[in-house]
């Protein structure tokens, strides 16, 4: 199916067979089909042909989206987790590390990096796959050109606060004792975690957490039928972006949180980490302060004043 149209096509993209899913279609480079899309559709800007050549190249839309899924998984999750590697093992930037005498050495690091690319070909990869299915199903567009700016922006705000709200609560449903036991007790094996900790999980509770992070587009373009695999790979990589730097360990005098209100970033994560206790929810700090669920003594203090208060005033 071309790119260049609208359409919701069918399980393996259009007119695909399985063969078609298995071995790609064209004979044709990359190069070759980005040229002939340059002078077909001269109206599109580089990213769009750059979008389009490479679906028109792989010749099958679910392996096209499927491997560019993949791919921009790994990179951006292992790219964004380099600078967090060297920044902890700089001495002058150490005074912003937020539990200053716990820093993860190399083994730890390694080890953490090899579970986490272990569940990311057996439990992510065969997920990711069906991706492209999935959105079509809903009616997610795949075609150029790109949706405007504007749109990118509010959808990708609303799948922040949504999400934020469903891992408030699986999260805090993970801290019950079986659930803990059985499955959250992975994650937090680190006490003081670092970047690629991340995604060191169960992959129960991956595929659980990851729900947020999925059916918050899907459910949007359920209802709204527009929605565009574009918009939806942005969230994701900004998505990556928040949990690898929750987890970096450091907050800096240039943290996010310090510039948005309500941000909860790596201040607020590793005090979850730290503690075991309190701050469940992951992009921002409403949900915590709302159900009075801030971790942290200062927190604890002023709870235990409030009860004092509520306990003599009904005296
Ligand atoms: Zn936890
Ligand atoms: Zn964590």
């Amino acid at each position: 199916m071309s790119v260049l149209t609208h359409g919701t096509g069918s399980f393996f993209g259009g007119n695909s067979t399985f063969a078609d899913v298995m071995l790609p279609r064209t004979t044709n480079t990359y190069m070759h089909e980005y040229n002939q899309i340059a002078q077909t559709a001269s109206y599109l800007n580089t990213p769009e042909r750059m979008w389009a050549a490479w679906y028109a190249y792989i010749g099958n839309d679910v392996l096209a989206t499927g491997i560019m899924s993949f791919m921009m998984h790994e990179i951006v999750y292992f790219g964004r987790c380099i600078p967090w590697l060297i920044v902890d093992r700089i001495k002058a930037l150490r005074k912003y590390k937020i539990q200053t005498h716990k820093v993860p050495t190399a083994q730890e690091q390694w080890d953490c990096a090899k579970l986490v690319l272990l569940s990311h070909f057996t439990v992510e990869l065969p997920q990711i796959w069906f991706f492209h299915p999935m959105a079509q199903y809903f009616g997610m567009a795949h075609t150029v050109p790109f949706p405007p700016l504007y749109k990118i922006i509010y959808q990708i705000a609303i799948f922040f606060v949504f999400e934020d709200a469903w891992h408030y609560w699986s999260h805090r449903a993970l801290h019950w004792g079986p659930l803990y036991k059985n499955i959250h007790k992975i994650h937090h094996q680190y006490s003081a975690p670092f970047g690629l900790a991340a995604e060191y999980a169960s992959p129960i509770e991956v595929m659980f957490l990851g729900i947020g992070t999925v059916s918050a587009p899907i459910l949007w373009c359920a209802i709204t039928q527009d929605l565009h695999v574009l918009t939806m790979y942005i969230w994701i990589v900004l998505r990556l972006f928040q949990a690898i730097d929750a987890h970096s360990g450091f907050d800096f005098p240039w943290s996010l949180h310090k510039f948005v209100p309500m941000w909860a970033g790596a201040d607020w994560h590793d005090t979850h980490h730290e503690k075991f206790i309190g701050n469940y929810s992951s992009s921002f700090r409403w949900w915590d302060l709302m159900m009075d669920t801030q971790s942290g003594p200062e927190a604890a203090k002023k709870r235990r004043e409030r009860k004092l208060a509520k306990a003599a005033k009904s005296a």
